[in-house]
């Protein structure tokens, strides 16, 4: 395919923004090009020059390129820069000064530089991809004058159309509006036909994060070579997402009745890969190579899991060694950094929590249930000091996810993920399903205020707190209409002392029904005299239908993620609890 064709595409591309115009105009693009060709027209149509995590870096910064510019237009630097400002895009004023003005010295630029300029004035696009990846090969002392070069050829070459692209690409703002979902739907109608296999090949796509592949896949073996595509270490594979709930009984019911509940680790999410020729790779969530940031975390990866292929994902943490502590993400974020990296390591020592794996034994294994995956995770991975499992438990019941979660938030994790153990509980690549769901506090930002409620009834509590009162209903005053609405369930913050206290103290007060003074559309296992009142802090008051402390306009209020703060205040009867005219007035404060 020659360049020329390639560039009309591209002015087609850049002329819609509408998504189903962008994939009929991909599709037919992709029917015309040859298969050697799919990588480069891949790739340039989405701006890189390569795939994400293994693009090579051109190293041209705007001043190399307005110079390669003045060397093909032979006009002033004054004019190049009158041209951006009044354009404010490099690649138009090149398509605007090359469409004008061609360097009358230019064949005396080649003749110095001793090259020839290029004869042809529509090269196929194999060669300008060879051509970029060769100014991306060059390093080291006097590379920017041939990189300047070798782009003013590049330049020369091209119509001035394909000029305009040719330098949004080389500074990353192809920016022609295709994402790559929109490349896996064009690819699946140009070589697939059938549309319902999309999801087929956007899991080859998961897999490999890599277009241009499954292109070549699809157009050459077809549907069937696509399924049989295996996660492969070096290749990082498009993460997992989960899923969010605030209930845990909703979360429970989701997942089954049963799930495996882990701390939720606030760091950073990485994936680990070790190939088959010994190279170590260290990727983020977005596919940015973290492997030369994280030296130290490369190496206990590596006694962890030793000479052997491997794909494994976890969260890295800062943490504090001395104190055995995670600490803060805020902290973690300093080692974000190319520079300085053995001092920071020093700083700010680091440790990993892995949560899964997808590949071991030559195998890719993401197919495999979670509590299998989980088997062979322990079983390969040498923990110590610097390596350890995230902390896991299978969990069947309200209270005990309730006892994990304030577990949880005491170690200093943002909450838990609750997920899936069932047979369908396989690793979905790139996809934010229900066999994840994450549960997360944000006490950080908590609503300044705790809130004064009163126990109006209670929950028989189940596995951990089994024989104990495991959630508690509770109300604030109403002290217009004297009676008492429920404002939410609580759980957490609750430990041995309170559940032995509370179970002595709420069977003193247990009543045979709901008092006459207590409003609720709940039912709880029993109901209680309105006496003890509980401090509770809470992230924010939301609406919610189940309660029965209302707003102005009638509608249900609740706390989201209430816990005890572990005072009782015998010090307040229950009509001094907080009120619901003054959970109205903080509600409307938080508008
Ligand atoms: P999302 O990942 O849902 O797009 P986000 O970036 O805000 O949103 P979170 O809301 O923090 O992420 O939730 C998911 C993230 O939690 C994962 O990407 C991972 O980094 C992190 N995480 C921490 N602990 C675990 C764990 N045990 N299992 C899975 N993920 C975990």
């Amino acid at each position: 395919m020659r360049f020329s064709t390639l560039t009309s595409y591209f002015e087609r591309l850049e002329k819609t923004t509408k998504r189903l115009e962008m994939i009929d105009i991909l599709t037919e693009l992709l029917k015309k090009t040859d298969t050697n060709e799919l990588e480069p027209v891949i790739y340039m149509v989405i701006g890189q020059l390569g795939p994400k995590y293994d693009e090579p870096a051109l190293g041209i910064a705007e001043r190399m390129a307005i110079e390669a510019l003045i060397n093909a237009t032979g006009v002033s630097q004054k004019k190049v820069q009158d041209t951006l400002n009044q354009v404010g895009d490099l690649g138009e004023a090149a398509y605007i000064l090359l469409s004008k003005e061609r360097s009358s010295t230019l064949d005396a630029f080649f003749e110095t530089t001793g090259e020839d300029e290029t004869e042809e004035r529509d090269p196929e696009v194999l060669e300008i991809w060879r051509q970029l990846h060769q100014i991306a090969k060059l390093t080291g002392e006097g590379s920017a004058k041939a990189k300047v070069r070798a782009l003013t050829k590049i330049l020369t070459s091209v119509s001035p159309k394909g000029a305009k692209y040719i330098m949004r690409i080389v500074l990353g703002k192809m920016r022609l509006g295709v994402a790559d979902m929109t490349v896996v739907e064009a690819i699946t109608r140009a070589y697939i036909g059938d549309k319902t296999k999309k999801p087929i090949v956007e899991l080859a796509y998961f897999k490999t994060s890599n277009l241009a592949e499954i292109a070549k896949i699809a157009k050459e073996k077809g549907i069937e070579a696509l399924e049989k595509i295996k996660v492969e270490p070096g290749r990082p594979v498009q993460c997992m997402a989960a899923q969010r709930l605030s209930d845990p009984e909703e979360i429970l019911e989701k997942l089954g009745g049963k799930c495996q509940l882990e701390y939720k680790y606030d760091g950073l999410r990485f994936q680990y890969h070790y190939t088959k020729d010994g190279k170590a790779k260290l990727w983020s969530r977005r596919q940015e190579d973290l492997t030369s940031m994280f030296p130290d975390v490369i190496n206990a990866l590596n006694t962890a899991f030793g000479e052997t292929p491997i794909i494994t994902e976890g969260e890295i943490v800062a943490y504090n060694f001395q104190e055995n502590k995670i600490v803060d993400f805020q902290t973690l974020m300093q080692r974000r950094r190319k520079y300085d990296i053995e001092k920071m390591i020093q700083e700010v020592p680091s440790k990993v929590f892995l949560f899964d794996i997808l590949y071991a034994d030559n195998q890719d294994i993401t197919s495999r249930p979670l509590p299998e995956r989980r088997k062979i995770l322990e079983q390969h991975t040498h923990v110590f000091k610097k390596v350890d499992l995230s902390t896991a438990e299978i969990i069947d019941n309200v209270d005990d996810f309730n006892v994990f979660f304030d577990k949880a938030i005491e170690e200093n994790c943002e909450g838990v993920m609750a997920k899936d153990i069932s047979e369908k509980s396989i690793y979905e690549a790139g996809a934010r399903g229900w066999l994840w769901i994450k549960y997360k506090a944000d006490y950080k930002s908590e609503l300044a205020d705790t809130f004064d409620l009163v126990v109006v009834g209670a929950w028989h509590g189940r596995g951990r707190r089994g024989g104990f009162y495991g959630t508690l209903l509770m109300a604030a005053y109403d002290s217009e209409e004297g009676v008492f609405r429920t404002l939410c369930k609580l759980g957490s913050g609750l430990n041995d002392a309170h559940l032995e206290f509370l179970k002595q103290k709420l069977d003193e007060l247990k009543l045979p029904e709901k008092p006459k003074d207590v409003i609720s559309k709940l039912e709880p296992d029993i109901w209680v005299k309105p006496e003890i009142v509980m401090e509770i802090t809470a992230t924010e008051i939301t609406n919610s239908p189940v309660h029965t402390v209302l707003d102005e306009n009638g509608n249900g209020l609740a706390l989201r993620f209430p816990r005890f703060t572990g005072r009782f205040r015998d010090d307040k009867s229950p009509y001094d609890a907080t009120t619901v005219q003054e959970i109205r007035e903080l509600k409307k404060l938080k508008r």
